[in-house]
């Protein structure tokens, strides 16, 4: 059989992910590999948690990487935290909610929802009528950050409501960590789960999650068995949690964690609130050059996410056309609308490394190019709109 190297072309990916991976994180990622549970690696993931911890803005003891995408991180919440009968309130404001109640229902628990339009943050009235209205609920489920609209949620807001109520948090924080604001423990988040290929800025394929020891008591104090074997805690706890006595559980993705260690060391270096704000730098920059191109923002300003903006596709525009172009002359991926907004919306992301001016001035050059050529927008004014913005934010530093 002839075979030949799979090459990829460069490109530039402003979707929802993945995003655009810092080089040194790809150069960690080729570094020797050294058996899991040498003393070396088992430094290097001591190392990672306490780094984890820092980005989550937690304490938790139980702060690792699931092996395996941020999906997973979200099933090793729902399958160790809710057994059967359970009822659980889901807010469901866009994809990430639905499967949330999914994963609720999959567990044999019952889910209430709480539902807000696409493009909306959950609203804090209608959980606490929820929590009001069943007693009996054990956990609060909703997204941070809802990848599918841009939409941000208040979840120190959504956490003071669940407590109150006795019950647990179990959060969706795959695009917001690194993002924007999230503090986990001075929120009240009992449990949270995130992926790398967001605003961490690493390649996809592992899931940072992070458990208070409120979450901890209640999957110690269960009456079922966990029914995944692979992602019962119980189980990971003793090869993670383990320092120097681990036990084999499986073969953890060393050279992937590499590359964890390292885009959390960049995180370090650069400094969380440093990290947000310059998402925030960068979205507004794409924001007044969009604008000014006659795009709408799908999402209200006030819960707006830096990392995801989502625009309306003008009237009459072929969307997919629009990104078939991108991705062809200017190596250019932005996201497409999902559920009630596919053909309707595009996602553009802002995420992490690909924060940054550069990426900024590219995306507006060529999607106003693309549409100029199609005269669905005025052209000529985006690039001196971001440009004024960033002369703005300089001059007010
Ligand atoms: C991307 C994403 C996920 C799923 O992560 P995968 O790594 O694709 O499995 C879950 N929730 C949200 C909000 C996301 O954006």
């Amino acid at each position: 059989m002839q075979a030949k190297s799979f090459l990829p072309p460069q490109r530039t990916l402003m979707g929802p992910g993945p995003s655009d991976v810092n080089p040194r994180v790809l150069a960690a990622m080729s570094r020797p590999i050294i058996g899991h549970l040498d003393p070396v690696f088992v430094g290097m993931m001591e190392e990672m948690k306490g780094l984890l911890q820092y980005a989550f803005q937690t304490e938790n003891a139980l702060t690792l990487p699931v092996s395996a995408p941020g999906s997973a991180g979200m099933e090793t919440c729902f399958v160790n935290l809710v057994e059967p009968g359970d009822t659980v309130i889901v807010c469901v404001n866009g994809v990430f909610g639905t499967r949330m109640q999914e994963n609720v229902e999959r567990c044999g628990g019952k889910a209430v929802l709480v539902e807000d339009d696409w493009g909306a943050p959950v609203s804090p009235q209608k959980v606490e009528d929820a929590l009001k209205g069943n007693p009996d609920a054990r956990a609060l489920a909703f997204v941070h950050a809802e990848t599918s609209t841009g939409a941000q949620s208040d979840v120190e807001a959504l956490c003071r409501l669940a407590h109150a109520h006795d019950c647990l948090t179990i959060v969706d924080s795959v695009t917001g960590l690194a993002g924007t604001p999230l503090y986990a423990d001075a929120w009240g988040v009992d449990a949270i789960y995130s992926g790398t290929q967001k605003c961490l800025s690493c390649t996809p394929g592992l899931s940072p999650v992070s458990f208070s020891q409120r979450a901890v008591d209640r999957i110690q104090a269960r009456s079922h068995r966990v029914q995944s074997w692979f992602l019962d805690l119980n189980l990971v706890m003793g090869y993670w949690g383990g320092g120097a006595k681990r036990a084999y559980h499986h073969t953890a993705p060393i050279n992937a964690l590499y590359a964890l260690h390292e885009a959390l060391v960049v995180l370090a270096e650069e400094g969380l609130e440093n990290a947000w704000a310059r998402h925030a730098r960068h979205h507004e920059a794409l924001r007044a050059g969009l604008e000014a191109m006659g795009l709408e923002f799908l999402v209200a300003p006030e819960h707006r996410l830096p990392q995801l903006n989502s625009v309306r596709v003008p009237e009459g525009v072929d969307e997919a056309a629009v990104r078939a172009e991108l991705l062809e002359r200017y190596s250019l991926e932005i996201g497409a609308g999902l559920g009630p907004y596919a053909g309707k919306i595009w996602r553009i992301g802002l995420m992490g490394h690909g924060a940054s001016e550069r990426n900024v001035l590219t995306c507006l050059s060529a999607l106003e190019a693309v549409l100029g050529d199609m005269g669905a927008v005025t052209p000529g004014r985006a690039m001196a709109a971001a440009r004024a913005t960033y002369a703005r934010q300089d001059r007010a530093a």
